[in-house]
């Protein structure tokens, strides 16, 4: 078994080996906090939450590090804080807390390393230092910009042809730039705006030298995997790679050697609602935030995995009932074999080699309810090793970590909670009473809620019915 990976750089799905299996390390673009995250934000972070579980159980969870920035210089920032007047970092950090446990909420690990532009503000202003004293990057009218002649691979990454990009410029091309897809690493703050020292005058760093510095901060040079969504791919992904690359280049050199900034490069397809890539500008947002107050987090879970994560995924209520339909299935399975314990074993084969297949989640999860079927039909102690199976796969996903009693019980709210306990403890006292008329309706009334009554001598419990 080897995991293989759909390489975005050489678009061939390749073996995937560390430069070092001690030391494996995973960089993905993260959110800028000035608002609630979208769930089309959190198909990446869950995708590559996917991938983090599988790398730690190959090579050992200390042995993975996973950065997963932090945008937090942004206009959007800046407007959101001038409207309220507060310093930029309250905005931040209230959406920061606010995404961290939405993610929480889908299941998602904490990444190693969750770097912030504002703290990476030292490095940042080196690499820019190192890329105008070696002739990558030019300075005008207070602005630094990456040159992007003195990158022949320009363009390599996205596959965005030279001519392509000088005539998506042409419109508006500032008059200090020296080529029209050259890119600014640097620009002076507007009044108002928040403001850094540097040797090129008081400002703040464009977004893509952001993480670039944030990834040799972190992790160094070169990386095991960059991730992100499709959407970065170009400008934001070309420019950190040109400009991550030549930031070691010696001044007036060729470059020596073999210059790798990401050994791997991965991008998840779009999210798309309503025939739309799900986005804030376009206004077509559902917030996890939101989704996560009607609907358990694991179901949303299984919603965004359900397609492979390079095709686009459409987002629909109906996605949202099979995902739930799909996870009463998986539960409902491990509560008609509550009383057998588990044996402790290792995720099946075939659902392993799935996932090793460029990630593929929609064939894991078919392989999730062939052991569901497994664990129904074992007999015996097979039935041990098949709960054992099914739990380690599923857990392996970020799945079937409830107590399946409880998971049942999750989709009743506080209301309904009280309505049925107090239905059962009505029927307790009709059966005391003997008053069997009653204790039948009452039960009618729970079997109409989906309810089952079981009876024990004490008096009763109850669970959900699983939704046929
Ligand atoms: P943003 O906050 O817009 O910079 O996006 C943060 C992350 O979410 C990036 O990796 C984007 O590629 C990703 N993303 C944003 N919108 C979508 C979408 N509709 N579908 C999938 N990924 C998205
Ligand atoms: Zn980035």
């Amino acid at each position: 078994m080897t995991l293989a990976l759909y390489d975005t750089l050489t678009r061939a799905k390749r073996t995937f080996t560390p430069a070092d299996p001690k030391r494996v390390t995973l960089y993905v673009c993260g959110p800028t906090v000035y608002n609630h995250a979208h769930i089309g934000n959190a198909r990446p972070v869950v995708a590559f939450d996917v991938l983090f579980r599988l790398l730690r159980r190959t090579y050992g969870e200390t042995a993975v590090l996973y950065a997963a920035n932090i945008t937090d210089v942004d206009d959007r920032i800046n407007r959101k804080a001038a409207d309220e007047g507060v310093p930029i970092s309250t905005i931040a950090e209230r959406y920061l807390a606010i995404y961290n446990s939405d993610m929480a909420r889908l299941g998602v690990l904490a990444p190693t390393f969750q770097p912030r532009a504002t703290q990476t503000m030292e490095a940042i202003i080196a690499m820019i230092a190192s890329l105008v004293a070696n002739g990558s990057a030019y300075v005008a009218e207070g602005h630094v910009l990456f040159n992007t002649q003195a990158y022949e691979a320009y363009g390599k990454l996205s596959g965005h042809p030279m001519e392509d990009m000088i005539a998506g410029a042409r419109v508006d091309v500032a008059p200090y730039k020296q080529h029209p897809a050259d890119f600014v690493l640097w620009k002076p703050s507007k009044p108002d705006e928040p403001v850094w020292d540097s040797p090129w005058g008081g400002g703040r760093p464009g977004w893509h030298i952001e993480c670039s510095a944030m990834i040799e901060q972190t992790l160094g040079l070169p990386i095991d995997i960059h991730g992100g969504g499709i959407d970065l791919l170009f400008p934001h992904h070309e420019n950190e790679m040109a400009q991550g690359v030549c930031a070691h280049r010696q001044v007036g050199g060729t470059p020596e050697g073999e210059e790798v900034y990401s050994r791997y490069w991965m991008h998840n397809g779009f999210l798309n609602f309503g025939d739309e890539k799900m986005s804030k500008s376009l206004g077509n947002v559902v917030l996890v935030h939101e989704l996560a107050e009607q609907v358990p987090g694991e179901v949303l879970r299984w919603a965004l995995l359900v397609g492979h994560y390079r095709a686009p995924l459409e987002w629909t209520g109906d996605l949202i009932e099979q995902s739930r339909k799909a996870l009463d299935r998986l539960y409902g399975a491990l509560r008609r074999a509550s009383e057998v314990a588990a044996e402790s074993t290792g995720p099946n084969i075939d659902f392993l080699n799935a996932l090793e297949d460029d990630l593929n989640t929609p064939a894991a999860m078919a392989e999730l309810f062939a052991m569901a079927t497994a664990l129904e039909t074992a007999r015996g102690d097979d039935r041990a090793y098949a709960k054992g199976e099914l739990l380690a796969s599923a857990n392996l996903m970020g799945f079937l970590f409830s107590d399946p009693e409880a998971w049942f019980k999750g989709g009743v709210d506080a209301e309904l909670k009280a309505r049925i306990d107090g239905l059962i403890a009505d029927r307790v006292t009709a059966r005391t009473e003997k008053d069997w008329a009653a204790a039948d309706r009452i039960r009618a009334e729970l079997t109409a809620l989906n309810v089952e009554v079981m009876d024990n001598p004490t008096g009763a419990t109850w669970r959900i019915r699983e939704k046929p």
